[in-house]
């Protein structure tokens, strides 16, 4: 965990900012129940605006989860660039100026509580490997991205090989070639 950003002593009026360099510690992602792992020492930026009221605080920063293909099971990587955006007075009971991530006991920001809830609203419903990612066949199993797009013969049912016969049969389709010796036998 990394350590909260303490606000205290920030010397700030209205209208002026700063801003610092804030370490992230973020947890693996799960995204329907498979991990993503991201890559240890994230450094993000955080911006601090006084307002005439309370402050705005943003957060900035680049993070990398890596874990499978949801296609093809692949290594597959998530670049997420986040940019977050929270508001917050002290001195107000109005929920659009009290950030969840703000202690005003202890006057800190909650920088890896903030970054895990921001990843949650960007992280994408599918980690592909690439956008085109063609995924495993159905029916083999084999990666489609080495193999190519391929189609099998489906072994015919005997239900279906009747229903093909009857049809045949029905449009008066004269037999192409002699028929196996098995069918004559019978
Ligand atoms: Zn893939
Ligand atoms: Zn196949």
């Amino acid at each position: 965990m990394s350590e909260p950003y303490s606000l205290r002593a920030l010397g700030l009026s209205a209208g002026q900012s700063k801003s610092a360099v804030v370490k992230i510690d973020l947890d693996p992602y799960v995204q329907t129940a498979i991990e993503y792992v991201p890559d240890p020492g994230v450094e993000g930026t955080l911006g601090i605006t006084a307002m005439m009221e309370g402050i705005s605080l943003d957060l900035k920063f680049r993070a990398e989860y890596h874990g499978p293909c949801a296609r093809c099971l692949d290594p597959a990587v998530y670049r997420a660039l986040v940019t977050s955006y929270e508001l917050h007075d002290a001195n107000t009971d109005d929920e659009e100026m009290r950030s969840d991530f703000v202690d005003d006991g202890l006057q800190t920001v909650d920088i890896d509580g903030w970054a895990k809830e921001a990843i949650g609203l960007e992280f994408p419903t599918r980690v592909l490997c690439r956008k085109d990612c063609l995924g495993l066949c159905p029916v083999c199993g084999e990666n489609q991205n080495e193999t190519g797009l391929h189609e099998h013969e489906q072994p015919l049912d005997s239900r279906w090989g009747a229903l093909a016969a009857l049809e045949l049969d029905d449009a008066g389709e004269p037999d192409a070639g002699p028929e196996p010796a098995t069918d004559s036998a019978t």
